[in-house]
């Protein structure tokens, strides 16, 4: 049995082919001191969380004009560690408590779970890892559904989010530090672009929830066996995922693992508008991961389902246990043309 302190150590070897030399991200800081206070302002009441403003605001003063983003990709994944025991119950917080969360280059992959370490020895936890870039195209994907979206005073600012859909998947297939920039959009007035900005990031969270959830669902269905198949991720692994002819196998376990993330993240929701306004935020990540398939002419990974055919199960989920009433329906129909204008620009 080995123990998960040592993770650190195998962090970097951990990963087969990882892309560390592309994946350099930078954001650098735009506008005006000004320009950034408002726009914090606006963010933070779109949260209704103005409280934190003079302690935030101190820290644009102090921000370098240039981030590596890796030290927010840490913090990121603190933050998920510290909201995901809000989603699940005591049981599965049990083994959440034993699994380690980290971000990583993944070459082809949203995200996967292990049970053991590089050497093949049973860890006394559990690993989960995710992609680093579903960072970027998580908010990508969140940048180009709120400008679909501005309505009221904001609709002078609707814009199509063709180009920033498009740009989320060329990044998962080709990721590019410059993209890191793209997530802002710098073109609109700051209080616009705070609200704007607030709205993006629950946008991205809920997908990265939704993929952690999902991880998680292996764990706390025990689903071994994958977690054992998953290590030809590992770097010094001789397993090649080629080996597995039978690649219908875990789709069972995957579906389910879906259906475990959308069920706590709708159980965590408070009304049903709610539940499908989060839904819709997961219904266009497997639009994009459609489209990532499609341009990269195979599956993304042979042991997972079709993105078709898990959205398709979601759908029916959704529709079973929370039948969309016509606020609801608008919302989707609504989605429905953004996705199909987003398909066929
Ligand atoms: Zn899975």
């Amino acid at each position: 049995m080995s123990s998960l302190k040592d993770r650190k150590e195998y962090k970097i070897t951990l990963v087969k082919n990882c892309k560390l030399d592309r994946w350099r991200l930078q954001s650098i800081k735009t506008g005006t001191e000004d320009r950034q206070r408002e726009k914090l302002k606006a963010t933070l009441e779109y949260f209704g969380k103005l409280d934190l403003y003079p302690e935030l605001e101190k820290q644009i003063l102090e921000t370098p004009n240039e981030i590596e983003l890796s030290s927010d990709i840490e913090r990121l994944a603190q933050q998920l560690k510290e909201d995901i025991p809000d989603y699940i119950n005591e049981n599965d917080n049990v083994k959440f408590q034993i699994t380690e969360l980290i971000f990583l280059p993944l070459p082809n992959a949203d995200g996967y779970c292990l049970n053991q370490d590089t050497a093949g020895n049973q860890l006394d936890g559990y690993i989960v890892c995710l992609n680093e870039g579903l960072w970027i195209c998580s908010q990508l994907l969140g940048k180009a559904f709120v400008l679909e979206n501005m309505q009221g005073d904001f609709a002078e600012f609707k814009s199509s989010g063709s180009d920033c859909f498009e740009l989320a998947i060329s990044h998962f297939l080709t990721p590019r530090g410059s993209n890191a920039n793209e997530v802002f959009f710098g073109h609109l007035p700051p209080q616009i672009d705070g609200a704007a900005t607030a709205a993006q990031s629950s946008v991205a969270i809920i997908i990265l929830q939704f993929v952690t959830l999902h991880e998680i669902g292996h764990i706390a269905r025990g689903d071994f066996s994958l977690m054992n198949t998953y290590s030809f991720h590992i770097a010094n692994s001789n397993k090649n995922e080629i080996e597995y002819s039978h690649i219908e196998q875990y789709w069972e376990a995957e579906y389910n693992a879906d259906i475990f993330a959308i069920k706590s993240i709708c159980e965590h929701s408070k009304a049903d508008i709610n539940r499908w306004a989060n839904f819709i935020t997961i219904w266009i990540l497997f639009e994009w991961l459609i489209e990532v398939e499609r341009k990269n002419g195979k599956p993304i990974c042979n042991l997972h389902p079709p993105p078709s055919l898990r959205l398709k199960n979601l759908k029916t989920w959704m529709n079973i246990n929370y039948p969309p009433a016509s606020d609801a329906l608008l919302y989707i129909e609504i989605t429905h043309n953004i996705i199909n204008n987003w398909k066929n620009p």
